[in-house]
């Protein structure tokens, strides 16, 4: 792995302009509360807190995969390095998203849901993962693949360790590791005269300071999920018994459960219908494969789908065996076609209902997860329950009860070992303390579906500060006129559309056909790019 740690911490040298510290900085260099009690900050009244201030014209907050493919656009729009400062609590921008499929059973070696060119590390999405991997492996099979999906195969998809190994490979060539700042973000705030102040809180130890102030003309915000969601049922049981052992959630490193099914036989009970779920019983059956073990998988659902159903034939979904099929989170077109010219022409109310319409907890209908469960359900160790929790209490011997209600009001009580709550991401915006900040200093709103208020192309409505203004992308912004934010290929249309915005005010050079195509040959030889 590529040694950055030595440039993660705040190095001052790096920025284009560069303020030194106030002086006269005082004690602590702290937030003070008049600066905590004001939504336009002037340059005074944050020197005077003692906190120093650097200058840098753009600032990215999240330092994720948002931000790394934020950065890596605007290189190719012909950026340098120090013109952006990505302030972020990760070492490296796929940190938080391998530890997130990692436990959720999707290590290095497994392949992703999405497909062969949402690439991270390549804004052209050519050549495709496929092909990379078909021309490193010396075989034809995943070209064969994408030409053939969906009809004879599955979709095709990459391995983790792909896409991670080709975004430490860009972020190399780009001058990434240049660009960041560790620390944990705790607010913006509009300034007087234009732009914004990002306030970082370095980790202890590396700066004189407790916080530090970068004052932007741009800011860019990517700071993924909120946190962990829990079901109320499952959480009510965890806090009353401290018992996070075998209640757990699927985002959360559980490999114990599979460790002690390995030691003796087992109930699991598996909530939730998504990828997820279908990724924790590929894992237990492939382990009752593997070690002949004698694991009982109970699965819980609250919506059963038997057949597939849908207001048109266009919109028809396919359903089978209490699971909802469809390759990508969203409908394909939803990333170029029909469904995200019409998200775009959508308002308000019937914006959300589109979203109703289109959304669902789905997975792909990949053969050997079907197969998997067909043998499971005719051998008889593979059973279904649909119906609504009651209450979660402790059971005998060492199990678990969970009370479900079926539809007709009778009550079925199901002792497990283990449960495994595979059911989402938390995703309240003011869960995220940034947000929640913007929102009631800031001027920011809330979109439809409740999320932040963004436009098209990506600008959040209400917080311009000319000549600066704010973006944001990913997961905080579902609801607005692009469907698919929290996907790979939906953060690269979102940095496109801000790349365009910020060249649109002269801060970057637009990304046209000659520019695209020599940027691309860089790639292609993995030239760096000037620093
Ligand atoms: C299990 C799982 C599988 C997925 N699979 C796919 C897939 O196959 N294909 C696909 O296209 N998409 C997939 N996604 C969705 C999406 O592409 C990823 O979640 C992606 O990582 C989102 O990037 P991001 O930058 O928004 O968030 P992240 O990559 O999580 O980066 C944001 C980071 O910002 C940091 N941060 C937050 N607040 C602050 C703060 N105040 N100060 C400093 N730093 C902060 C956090 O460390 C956070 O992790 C998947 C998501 C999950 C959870």
């Amino acid at each position: 792995m590529t040694d950055h740690n030595s440039t993660i911490s705040i190095d001052s040298s790096v920025l284009s302009t560069s303020v030194p510290d106030p002086t006269g900085a005082s004690e602590a260099g702290d937030l003070t509360p008049e600066l905590i009690a004001t939504d336009v900050w002037s340059d005074e009244t944050v020197t005077q807190a003692g906190i120093p201030v650097y200058d840098v014209p753009l600032v990215s907050v999240g330092g994720g995969i948002g931000s790394f493919i934020m950065a890596d656009f605007l290189r190719v729009a012909g950026m340098a390095p120090g013109q952006m400062r990505i302030l972020t609590n990760l070492d490296v921008p796929w940190q938080t998203y391998e530890y997130l499929t990692k436990v959720s059973q999707i290590p290095r070696g497994e392949r992703l849901r999405s497909d062969s060119q949402s690439m991270p590390d390549n804004a052209w999405g050519f050549p495709s993962y496929a092909f990379r991997e078909a021309w490193n492996d010396k075989t034809i099979a995943p070209v064969w693949n994408v030409c053939t999906e969906p009809i004879l195969n599955d979709y095709w998809t990459p391995k983790a360790g792909q896409v991670f190994e080709s975004m430490e490979r860009e972020a190399a060539r780009i001058g990434y590791w240049e660009m960041i700042s560790k620390g944990q973000v705790r607010m913006v705030r509009r300034r007087y005269g234009g732009g914004y102040f990002t306030i970082l809180t370095p980790p202890q130890g590396t700066t004189s300071t407790k916080r530090v102030a970068f004052r932007s003309t741009y800011v860019h915000l990517a700071v993924g999920y909120p946190g962990v969601a829990f079901l109320p049922d499952l959480q009510a049981y965890r806090t009353k018994y401290q018992d996070s052992v075998r209640v757990v959630n699927s985002y959360e490193p559980h490999e114990h459960v599979y460790e002690e099914l390995r030691r003796r036989p087992g109930l699991v009970l598996i909530r939730g219908n998504g990828i997820v779920a279908s990724r924790v019983l590929q894992r237990l059956i492939d382990d009752r494969d593997r070690y002949g073990l004698q694991t009982q998988i109970l699965h819980l659902f609250r919506t059963y789908r038997t057949e597939s159903f849908g207001p048109s034939i266009f919109e028809r979904r396919k359903a089978r065996n209490g699971w909802i099929y469809q390759g990508f989170n969203w409908p394909k077109s939803s990333w170029g076609g029909g469904n995200k010219f019409k998200f775009e022409k959508l308002e308000g109310e019937a914006r959300a209902a589109y979203y109703k319409r289109l959304a669902g907890t789905t997975t792909p209908g990949r053969k050997d997860w079907i197969e998997q469960l067909n043998r499971g359900r005719s051998e008889g160790w593979y059973r279904t329950y649909i119906g609504t929790v009651d209450s979660v209490e402790p059971g005998s011997a060492g199990t678990v009860v969970t009370r479900v209600v079926s539809k007709d009001g009778s009550v079925l009580e199901v002792p497990a070992h283990f449960i495994v709550d595979a059911t989402g991401l938390e995703a309240n915006i003011r869960e995220h303390r940034l947000f929640a900040d913007l929102l009631d200093h800031s001027g920011a709103g809330l979109n439809p579906l409740g999320r932040l208020d963004v436009e098209r192309h990506f600008e959040i409505r209400g917080v311009a500060n000319q000549p600066g203004t704010m973006y944001a992308m990913g997961t905080m912004t579902l609801g607005g006129y692009f469907a698919g934010v929290d996907t790979f290929l939906g953060l690269q249309y979102a940095a496109l559309r801000v790349a365009d915005d910020l060249a649109r005010r002269g801060f970057v050079n637009k990304i046209g056909p000659l520019r695209s195509t020599s940027q691309w040959w860089k790639w292609a030889r993995h030239k760096e790019l000037p620093r």
